[in-house]
């Protein structure tokens, strides 16, 4: 796989997955190493949570080939994405699943990866989705059990079918009703990512031009969240929870004590 000069992977048609385990191990060591040097100056606790968006036509075997931001990121670079974060201090890997967990291939290497390498919890979103099928929960339960957490949307007012499914804990993702003033922790503390690599300062204002921040494999994480012209916070006229907030760890963090009382 082809890096620029910061230890980015570039598209490349150059049949890169012929580089194999080794190449790809090569890159992440090199990136690492980057990523490494820079997170040094990144101050400890300034970024706790990674939020990615995945859908099924991403998590595939493979590296993109096409232009940045045209097509969704295949695993092997969601991997590298993962180990840049972690170096800045991200403890925390959110996956909110546009498609099925079981049609996401890819989903368990990425957390087994977050969470072996790096030591990270796991949360996993199912959007759309009140209650994951038997094969999904076979899925998750080859995951660190203690380290993985399932995020499900509630209709306002309910709780989750369950606390608990096959010794997985279920999360609120949506813990605070539509229209409220979130009462997260801010943008500033996470790095949002979506499905196609685009950076954006949260998943509220997910798609929209003013607050896109950029694409992982333009510079390093940390260059682009420590750009003085990068927003990292939503204005007050859009700063209102709504379905962009779900699955948000930032959010649903706040509310843990609160759920932790659940009934
Ligand atoms: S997505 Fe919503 S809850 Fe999360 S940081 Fe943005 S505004 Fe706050």
């Amino acid at each position: 796989m082809a890096v620029n000069k910061k230890g980015k992977p570039v598209p490349t048609n150059s049949n890169a997955s012929k580089d194999g385990y080794f190449g790809v191990v090569k890159t992440f060591k090199h990136k690492l190493h980057v990523c490494c040097r820079d997170a040094e100056q990144f101050r400890k606790g300034d970024i706790v949570f990674l939020w990615v968006y995945v859908d099924a036509k991403g998590l595939k075997q493979g590296f993109m080939e096409k232009e940045r931001g045209s097509v969704p990121i295949p695993t092997q670079q969601w991997l590298s994405i993962i180990d840049e974060a972690a170096s800045l201090g991200a403890n925390w890997l959110v996956l909110s699943l546009r498609d099925a967990l079981n049609k996401c291939a890819g989903v368990y290497e990425i957390c087994q990866w977050a969470q072996r390498v790096h030591g990270m919890n796991v949360g996993l979103h199912l959007k759309g989705c009140t209650c994951p099928e038997k094969d999904e929960v076979a899925l998750l339960r080859k995951l660190d059990r203690k380290k993985t957490k399932l995020l499900m949307h509630c209709p306002p007012g309910k709780m989750p079918v369950a606390k608990e499914i096959d010794g997985i804990t279920v999360w609120i993702a949506n813990p605070q009703p539509d229209g409220e003033k979130p009462k997260c922790q801010g943008a500033a503390r996470m790095i949002f990512v979506n499905e196609k690599g685009i950076l954006y300062t949260c998943g509220l204002v997910e798609g929209k031009e003013d607050y896109r921040i950029g694409h992982v494999f333009d510079e390093c994480l940390k260059t682009v969240l420590t750009n003085p012209k990068t927003p990292r916070k939503v204005c007050d006229d859009l700063h209102k929870v709504s379905s962009g907030c779900d699955g948000c760890p930032s959010l649903v963090t706040t509310f843990l004590p609160r759920m932790r009382r659940m009934p």
